[in-house]
């Protein structure tokens, strides 16, 4: 505090994800001064990237940013980015457009081509004994997604659903197996459909079926890639909060959100105890942690309480970081890989839910150097960046960690625990060297991150860059968000009802900072609207290094 009291602002974000971010640089653009509080050392959250030197060479790997839809002309992504003055400062390169994920099965390779009329027809095409029931399928997952597509964007009401959008009212909620079963789809076909539910990480039992299709249709208008790396978006908006009066203070944890006659005041800082005021307090944690501890459940309805303690979180993710000292890249077209050793994807799921690894996890395989070889950063030349990933368990038993670090729990020098680690990533390697030759053999770094990790650097519960599970019991609006019972106090971020996924959490922030302002920001963005003034924006830059804004 200083003489004058505690610092004041308009606004402050807790957290400095996607969602966080996006917040702030509406809030900004609309005038409101407001102050982003991240507990890392870089901001980005899940979108952050890392560098490694290795012997003098070095890479830049993502985090979580690997392929992204809504980037094209209208999208949400870069509406959302154009309405803050950044649309010339975020590029999105595409992917290959006849394949921009290839999913490998035992028996055959399935290659994800842009546009729902032609992935219709290579489906039918693979499948050619069960072209009707499996043509009448995708036809309702694209009925069911585009009517998702207009309620996201406001164009069909909730209450309309029967009349406007009656294939999303029959079966927009149902579970995807019984639409599957009803049209008595094999094993493979379905598998087909699900080959990228990797990118949600839910049971297909407990799959709404708008939420299969929904990331389907995602990536069906275009898969993509952001210029520069991940770390590019998060920069940029960074640079757009700074140039709008705002600030982005890293290695700032918040202990707690101060809440006083069921008001939010400010916040109250870790490590110094510092208290800053805000009227508006916008919440970029993680959702338990901001009900149950920052806020505290005494501030709370109980049956809210009950609510989030209820609420189950989404499996985690295990992710591989490699150097190659082979250009492999440029012999392969820029596609994602999804390596699937089994059509049984719900018995991966039941292994996992009992705190087991499946003995084929589905696989995914990203190559950073194909999606943007004109990156400096990436990978030194004659050399190749790519990732590799799976849906893991809960469970912190299966790395040998009983108390996770957000709680003081100390794992990383743990025999056991680095034992555990370094055997999934040996067979994640083997698992992507044997539908891509030519990885194993030219391996010039690697490490691995466990949920474990994760919690670490972005303090979520359970380890989860999902937020709570997308699942049929807890989708949409039986979410919370953006506004809560607490004057003043509001959420953004992947447990909102926009949820997990880069285009779905800068919606959530686009949801959040109209929420405070009471405007109906998204319609506005989605017009093309411009909200901040462009001309406050620094001039674009060569130099400019999206690592070194997020600091
Ligand atoms: C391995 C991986 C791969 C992924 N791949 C993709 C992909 O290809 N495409 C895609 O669309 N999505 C992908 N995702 C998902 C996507 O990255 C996330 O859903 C999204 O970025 C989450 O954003 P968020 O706004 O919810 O905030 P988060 O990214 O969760 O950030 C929250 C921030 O809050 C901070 N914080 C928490 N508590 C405090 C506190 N008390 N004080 C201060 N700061 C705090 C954290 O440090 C963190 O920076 C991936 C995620 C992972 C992990």
């Amino acid at each position: 505090m200083s003489e004058s009291g505690p610092e004041r602002w308009d606004a402050i974000v807790v957290g400095s994800g996607l969602g966080g971010l996006s917040t702030a640089a509406y809030l900004c653009a609309a005038g409101k001064r407001t102050l982003v509080l991240e507990g890392h050392y870089i901001a980005g959250g899940n979108s952050q990237v890392f560098r490694r030197d290795v012997h003098g060479r070095r890479y830049e790997f993502d985090v979580g940013v690997h392929y992204i839809g809504e980037c094209g002309r209208g999208g949400v992504i870069t509406s959302a980015l154009n309405g803050v003055g950044l649309a010339e400062r975020v590029i999105f390169r595409p992917m290959d457009t006849d394949g921009y994920s290839t999913l490998v099965f035992p028996d055959f390779t399935f290659r994800v081509p842009v546009g729902w009329d032609r992935y219709r027809a290579r489906l039918l095409e693979t499948f050619p004994d069960e072209a009707e029931p499996l043509g009448r399928v995708v036809d309702i997952l694209r009925e069911v997604a585009t009517a998702g597509r207009g309620m996201t964007r406001g164009e069909i009401e909730l209450a309309n659903l029967a009349t406007d959008a009656p294939t999303f009212a029959q079966w927009g909620l149902a579970p995807v197996t019984s639409l599957f079963e009803k049209h008595g789809l094999s094993a493979q076909a379905s598998a087909v459909l699900l080959g990228e539910q990797g990118d949600y990480a839910v049971r297909p039992s407990k799959t709404p079926v708008a939420v299969a299709a929904g990331v389907n249709d995602h990536f069906l208008h275009g898969a993509f890639y952001p210029e520069g790396g991940g770390q590019v978006i998060a920069g940029r908006l960074i640079e757009a909060i700074r140039s709008y009066g705002g600030e982005v203070r890293t290695r700032s944890r918040v202990e707690r959100i101060r809440v006083e006659g069921g008001k939010a005041k400010g916040v109250v800082m870790a490590k110094t105890g510092e208290e800053i005021d805000a009227p508006i307090v916008v919440s970029n944690a993680d959702l338990k942690r901001t009900v149950l501890e920052l806020v505290g459940e005494e501030h709370f309805a109980p049956e809210t309480v009950e609510r989030v303690r209820a609420y189950r979180m989404s499996l985690p993710l295990y992710c591989v970081y490699i150097g190659l000292d082979s250009d492999l890249a440029s012999e392969l077209p820029n596609t994602n890989y999804w390596i699937w050793g089994t059509y049984d994807i719900e018995g991966n799921y039941d292994c996992m839910e009992r705190g087991e690894l499946p003995q084929h996890p589905g696989t995914y395989v990203t190559l950073a150097s194909t999606k943007d070889p004109t990156s400096p950063h990436v990978a030194p030349a004659g050399h190749t960046n790519l990732q590799i990933m799976a849906v893991v368990p809960r469970e912190y038993s299966v790395w040998n960690v009983e108390r996770g670090p957000a709680e003081g729990g100390r794992y990383h020098r743990d025999p056991d625990y680095r034992a555990r680690k370094n055997e999934l990533m040996e067979k994640l390697i083997e698992v992507a060297d044997r539908a891509i030759p030519g990885i194993a053999d030219h391996i010039d770094w690697q490490e691995a991150a466990t949920p474990v990790s994760q919690e670490r650097f972005t303090r979520s519960t359970g380890g989860t860059a999902y937020g709570i599970e997308l699942s049929l019991d807890q989708a949409g609006p039986l979410r919370m968000g953006p506004k809560t019972e607490i004057s003043g106090l509001y959420l953004c971020g992947a447990s909102t009802p926009s949820g997990p996924g880069v285009a779905s959490v800068i919606r959530s922030g686009v949801v959040a900072a109209g929420s405070v302002l009471d405007r109906n920001l998204l319609s506005e963005v989605l017009a093309g609207n411009v909200i901040g003034d462009r001309d406050a924006l620094p001039p674009l830059r060569e130099d400019w290094d999206a690592w070194k804004e997020s600091h």
